[in-house]
């Protein structure tokens, strides 16, 4: 059974809805910088942190998609990067994104050792519609890291609109201090750590073990994987989801690397 979901008065989507491959991206939207503040800081983890945005023409967004943001220099400097939308789409005017501190890295360098709330930054987006997930169909998601961002703008989705859309999320993470939006998970997740594990939790990699029983689960029309974090997990992941019987077509990959 395939779920129709009404939508909120308060939610334009900026696509239709329902496309079974690529969701169409609105070109002029995603084409358009906007200045966007930073209204507040939240932290995660020690090494990543929310930032919450207002942006005031903000056209709207599906879970799992990215936007670019803009840094400028007075010099005249400008530096530009994808950051996936960790909010779930909600017609506020304000969206969050989600950012590893980079050793090194230029812009997330600067939101998290620079950045205060008033501080202006520039967005463009949403861009692409390839990871979006629309909420139709049942979704299995598997992410690593800060890969677990784009993945929980859909975890949120899905609860604020009560579905019952199937929808299961695997996430790696190093630690239970490194596991990011730790206490926002409930029984649709499953976390796996590869370095320390609260007592009683095996420490090691995803593994078929816990990829197998989600696919054995078969949800009518079976499950679209999303699969997001680095290069290395990407590979990895992906291969759990083929071995366990998942159609190639149906895994959607997004690479932070
Ligand atoms: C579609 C998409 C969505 C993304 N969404 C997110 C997100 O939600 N949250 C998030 O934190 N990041 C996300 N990223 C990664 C992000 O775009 C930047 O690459 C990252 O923030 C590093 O940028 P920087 O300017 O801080 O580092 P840079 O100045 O570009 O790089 C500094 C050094 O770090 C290395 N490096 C660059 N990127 C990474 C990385 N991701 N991991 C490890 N080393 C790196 C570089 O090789 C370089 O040596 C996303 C990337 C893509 C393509």
């Amino acid at each position: 059974m395939t779920e129709t979901l009404g939508t909120p008065p308060s939610f334009t989507p900026p696509t239709r809805f329902a496309v079974p491959g690529r969701i169409a991206v609105d070109d002029q939207a995603a084409s358009e910088w906007q200045t966007a503040t930073i209204t507040g800081i939240r932290r995660e983890t020690p090494r990543v942190a929310t930032f919450r945005l207002s942006v005031p023409a903000w056209p709207g967004h599906l879970p799992g998609q990215h936007l670019m943001v803009r840094l400028r220099a007075h010099d005249g400097y400008v530096a530009q990067r994808h950051y996936s939308i960790a909010s779930a789409p909600d017609g506020t005017g304000h969206i969050e994104l989600t950012l590893d501190h980079v050793d090194g890295g230029e812009v997330s360098g600067w939101f998290h050792t620079v950045a205060e709330p008033g501080d202006t930054v520039e967005v463009r987006g949403p861009v692409s519609g390839f990871f979006a997930w629309p909420g139709d169909r049942p979704a299995l998601l598997l992410g690593a890291g800060s890969g677990v961002v784009p993945l929980m703008s859909m975890v949120r989705h899905h609860r604020a609109r009560g579905s019952r859309v199937p929808l299961r999320l695997l996430v790696s993470a190093r630690s239970p201090e490194e596991l990011v939006y730790a206490s926002e998970y409930g029984s649709e997740t499953t976390a796996v750590f590869t370095r320390r594990a609260p007592a009683g939790v095996p420490v090691g990699r995803m593994s078929a073990a816990h990829v197998a029983p989600h696919l054995a689960e078969r949800p009518p029309g079976g499950w679209e994987a999303y699969v997001c974090g680095s290069n290395g997990f990407a590979e990895h992941a992906s291969r759990l989801l083929v071995a366990a019987g998942q159609p190639v077509d149906r895994i959607r990959i997004e690479r932070f690397g």
